[in-house]
């Protein structure tokens, strides 16, 4: 059986579908903090804390658990400048708790959902796996910090672990099942389909003076079922007998916030109304990823990279 911790949030619950519909058994481990019940509709649930020890103690005891997909924590970059001892204590704290109960148990199997936050400030576009890991804010250094731990508790313990960098989540399950829902919504493709249903009046530009070709930020959006199938190889690899490694998950292309918005309005007919708006803190113009390695080693192939599959699916789920 496999855990699945933070199971109930956008991209755990697209895991727990894919591994479910792969024949595996899960158990969803998640305090809906910021999860949703309604979207574990596959496997069992366990409503529980990472903070508290025997909670997960008891989840290992009641389920024959043989390997760890770890998406618990909180994900926010601006609360994590404001409160970052909340994001240490989520982070990495209860990330320390379930690590030692799964030596408790001899479980030594985990795929850990990292992010390109991890390399800061690009140097080489698209960014390789060893590029310097030099991060910008304390949700990043939340995920380095996790990163060095599970290095060390590969040597002295034996956990075996794929951390999986992941660059912008994006989309929804092509069968409108689950998808993505923030309380509250930060992301653009979501901020852009509210502007577009009418929730919200506009969509807000962060900065439109970048050095890129339209001015607006460039980012790499994936799929989230994308997201979710690398995670089932990672686990298969790790089973074959594959060395503990990281792996980046983005497309190797880039869309600006202008082209995204374009499209949206394509898809949905709708005008929305974008607002330039100043630069947000903290990003870089451009943020592209090279999965050259997890598409050789893992033999990861990115399915609905076309920005039109990844808005066309998102717009699906919203409309419900
Ligand atoms: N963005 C924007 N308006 C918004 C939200 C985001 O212009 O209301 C921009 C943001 O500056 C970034 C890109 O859209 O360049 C993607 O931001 P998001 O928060 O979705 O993901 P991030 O890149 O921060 O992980």
């Amino acid at each position: 059986m496999i855990l699945i911790t933070g199971g109930a949030g956008y991209v755990g619950a697209h895991a727990n579908k894919l591994l479910n519909q792969n024949g595996y058994k899960t158990v969803v481990f998640d305090n809906l903090s910021t999860g949703h019940r309604e979207f574990v509709k596959w496997g069992e649930f366990f409503p529980g804390d990472l903070a508290d020890r025997e909670q997960i103690r008891h989840c290992f005891h009641t389920y024959p658990i043989e390997a760890v997909m770890h998406f618990g924590g909180v994900a926010y970059v601006g609360e994590s400048v404001t409160d970052p001892a909340k994001y240490y204590r989520n982070n990495v704290v209860n990330t320390l708790n379930l690590l030692d109960v799964m030596r408790e148990f001899h479980v030594s199997t985990l795929i850990f959902s990292s992010s390109c936050v991890v390399y800061g400030i690009p140097e080489i576009i698209p960014i390789p796996e060893n590029h310097p890991l030099r991060p910008i804010n304390p949700y990043g250094r939340c995920k380095r910090t996790v990163e060095d731990i599970l290095q060390d508790y590969e040597k002295a313990y034996g956990i075996r672990h794929v951390n999986l960098r992941y660059f912008n989540a994006a989309g929804a399950d092509p069968d409108a099942e689950i998808g993505e829902r923030h309380d509250p919504e930060t992301h653009l493709i979501p901020l852009v389909l509210d502007a577009a249903s009418g929730r919200k009046e506009d969509v807000k530009i962060f900065g439109t003076d970048y050095e890129t070709a339209d001015g607006t930020c460039i980012r790499d959006y994936i799929h989230v079922t994308d997201l979710a199938h690398a995670h089932l190889l990672a686990l298969q690899y790790l089973t074959n007998g594959g060395s503990s490694d990281s792996f980046n998950l983005g497309n190797g292309n880039g869309f600006s916030v202008r082209e995204v918005i374009e499209t949206a309005r394509r898809i949905t007919g709708k005008d929305i109304k974008a607002t330039p708006w100043e630069r947000r803190d903290g990003d870089p113009p451009v943020l592209i990823g090279s999965a050259e390695k997890a598409m050789n080693t893992l033999h990861w192939k990115p399915r609905y990279h076309d920005l039109t599959t990844l808005i066309r699916t998102a717009w699906t789920w919203h409309k419900k």
